[in-house]
């Protein structure tokens, strides 16, 4: 029987920290972190994440703000809103949320934030950072999966890891990260042949897909670490469901360690996020940030 990565509590306890520093911070009058959250249109599962990671921020003593924009909006309009958010002395992260609706272009829109408010850490100059090995603000669901692994307790040195999905949100940076740590990573997708094989060799393997019920207890090396990232809302007589990646009751028996959905990933991306945001203030300030992350 595996061990249950409880997300859920992780994030839980990291959030504590991060008020305990506030309090801190609140004695020296600086004021407190501002996140300043850009949504377009009318995404139902983006209204979530976003009033989610607002209540979560403010729960914790940080301001948020929200800039809301019809589907239609010009990039002009967002451009000229995230280069006031840039020059704001009060604001301290930016975060849009994505996906942008067409035509609109996120590596466009991203861009235009300043790499020192990006605290969801998309900006090319911070993927390029994680790239070379000098992180400054990495994206939060890669840091809240590799927080995850490091509870499983085992040494990450030589592991072999597959990490299922390649986007630029969760499978690559997260391959870097794990790269740096000293694994032998196989990023797989959508084209890769047999990718059951290449599963069966993973000691950790991350499922970042959104294909419901990919990955299979066959699929999975007996005591591996499974990290299951996907989402999907899935209609049920009851209203909805959230469902992952991973056939949960086959895996779990087989795995040492692995994710639920809900309560696994979720809650470690927004407590990832509420500690960039800190970052961000502590950089903007000069003091040093607390390393109680990663
Ligand atoms: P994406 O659509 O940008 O990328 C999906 C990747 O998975 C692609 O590289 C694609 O090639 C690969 N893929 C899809 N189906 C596959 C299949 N059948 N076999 C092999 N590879 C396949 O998605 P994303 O933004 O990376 O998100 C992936 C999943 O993670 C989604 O379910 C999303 O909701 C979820 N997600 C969760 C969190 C969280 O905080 N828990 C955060 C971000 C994304």
């Amino acid at each position: 029987m595996a061990i249950l990565l409880n997300g859920k509590k992780i994030a839980a306890k990291l959030q504590a920290q991060i008020k305990e520093t506030l309090q801190e911070i609140k004695l020296s009058n600086l004021g407190m972190p501002r996140l300043a959250v850009i949504l377009v249109g009318e995404n139902p599962a983006s209204l979530i994440y976003v009033s989610r990671k607002r209540k979560a921020a403010e729960e914790i003593g940080f301001f948020t703000e929200l800039y809301q924009y019809p589907s239609h909006v010009l990039k002009e309009v967002l451009l000229e809103k995230i280069q006031e958010l840039n020059n704001s002395d009060q604001v301290h992260g930016i975060l849009l949320q994505l996906p942008l609706p067409l035509p609109l272009d996120s590596f466009e829109i991203l861009s235009a934030i300043s790499p020192l408010k990006d605290v969801d850490g998309l900006h090319f100059s911070n993927m390029g950072k994680l790239m070379i090995g000098r992180p400054h603000f990495s994206p939060c669901t890669p840091l809240g999966c590799l927080h995850l692994i490091k509870t499983w307790n085992q040494e990450l040195h030589g592991k072999n890891v597959v990490v299922v999905g390649r986007s630029i949100l969760v499978g690559r940076p997260l391959a870097l990260m794990l790269l740096e740590e000293g694994c032998t990573v196989t990023i797989a997708h959508r084209q890769t042949d047999d990718l059951a094989h290449h599963c069966l060799q993973a000691d950790i393997l991350i499922a970042a897909t959104g294909s419901p019920g990919l990955i299979r207890g066959s699929w999975v090396k007996p005591g591996a670490c499974v990290i299951d990232v996907g989402i999907t809302r899935i209609e049920t007589k009851q209203g909805y469901q959230l469902v992952g990646d991973v056939v949960f009751k086959e895996v779990e028996p087989i795995a040492s360690a692995i994710t639920p959905v809900p309560g696994g990933v979720g809650p470690m991306t927004v407590a990832y996020l509420l500690s960039n945001v800190l970052k961000a203030y502590c950089l903007a300030h000069n003091l040093s940030p607390r390393p109680f992350c990663l």
